[in-house]
């Protein structure tokens, strides 16, 4: 009961790349990054799990960026063709490779890390990839002529990557979708397809992670533009919970996000963040309890998975393992007050 996870993302320690910054170059280099990398996650396993963490990830230490460090193996794509375009609704702009032609994948992308996570997690493994449509706002297409076309295009090649993961023992696959909250149509009409492609034939449990984004000031200033209420789910929601996607996210901590709202996901799993990632306050134990107390009042218990808002990464590394512990404690609490 009140299983804990994370959203994904951890700081990388200050030897591994520069601290308190999104997509941060590497510090080091070739035979020396590989082993920066695994040092970094092996660190992050102990921590979470230190922390009464109970689905681990790899924090993310093997990537720069969540997208793009999963398209760097994909064929296809042209680097030296780098478009700026508007992402995420025209949140932010940014420079993304160029689809120039049909998209494959040649070889596995992330299998050699999750074996090796797989070796040193005692407890259950989650592995993150981008979903279909995210994939899809943050490169640009001069191929497909139509996104829908694109997204399940790359959904094939995630289904054959998220497949391969399992095999290597991961418990639980979740596609990160940030883009499902700026093209709701979109997300109705062909996202939620796509999701479900991707995660085409997969045993372990899967899950989807829509956000309204790290505690960056592009996404503190678009915050401020959605009014009291973020309704935004009410739209995309239905359509979710009719999906084959067993577990779905959503912000509660520190969030304008409606609680009822998790109503909607009747027949899923409720990822219930309660841990604010824009913010440099600790929680307390008894904070994270309110929140889980709060979603209780729409979702039974043994739906209820504790998590944080979204990544951490951004985060000063002290910071960011404090709140973990407050997750695993508050979660602890929620389990005494509730049980039986
Ligand atoms: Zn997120």
């Amino acid at each position: 009961m009140f299983t804990t996870t994370i959203a994904g993302s951890l700081p990388k320690p200050a030897w591994l790349a520069e601290p308190e910054k999104l997509w941060a170059p590497w510090r080091l280099e070739g035979a020396d990054l590989d082993q920066g990398k695994r040092d970094a996650a092996l660190l992050w396993i102990k921590i979470q799990e230190d922390a009464g963490i109970d689905i681990v990830s790899d924090g993310e230490q093997f990537r720069t960026h969540f997208v793009h460090g999963f398209l760097e193996r994909i064929d296809g794509i042209d680097w030296q063709r780098m478009t700026e375009m508007g992402i995420r609704d025209n949140r932010y702009v940014a420079k993304v490779p160029t689809v120039t032609g049909p998209v494959s994948r040649p070889n596995p992308v992330h299998s050699d890390e999750v074996r090796f996570t797989r070796a040193h997690a005692s407890k259950g493994l989650k592995c993150t990839l981008p979903g279909p449509m995210t994939i899809c706002d943050t490169i640009a297409d001069a191929h497909y002529g139509k996104r829908a076309d694109m997204a399940m295009a790359f959904a094939e090649i995630l289904n054959q990557e998220a497949r391969e993961l399992e095999a290597l023992g991961a418990d639980l696959i979740q596609f990160d979708e940030p883009a499902f909250n700026a093209f709701m149509n979109d997300v109705n009409e062909w996202g939620v397809a796509a999701l479900e492609r991707a995660a085409d034939g997969l045993n372990c449990k899967t899950a989807v992670h829509i956000c309204y984004g790290y505690g960056i000031q592009q996404n503190i200033d678009w915050k401020k533009t959605l009014g009291s209420e973020w309704r935004q789910y009410e739209q995309t929601f239905p359509a979710i919970n009719a999906s084959k996607i067993d577990q779905v996210s959503l912000e509660c901590a520190n969030s304008k996000v409606p609680l009822s709202l998790i109503r909607l996901l009747k027949d899923k799993a409720v990822m219930v963040g309660v841990i604010d990632v824009a913010s440099l306050e600790i929680e307390t134990p008894e904070q994270v309890l309110g929140t889980i107390d709060a979603a209780l009042e729409f979702v039974d218990k043994e739906r209820l998975y504790p998590c944080t808002n979204c990544g951490l990464a951004p985060l000063p590394r002290g910071v960011a393992e404090a709140k973990l512990r407050a997750l695993g404690a508050g979660a602890e609490l929620a389990r005494g007050k509730h049980a039986g």
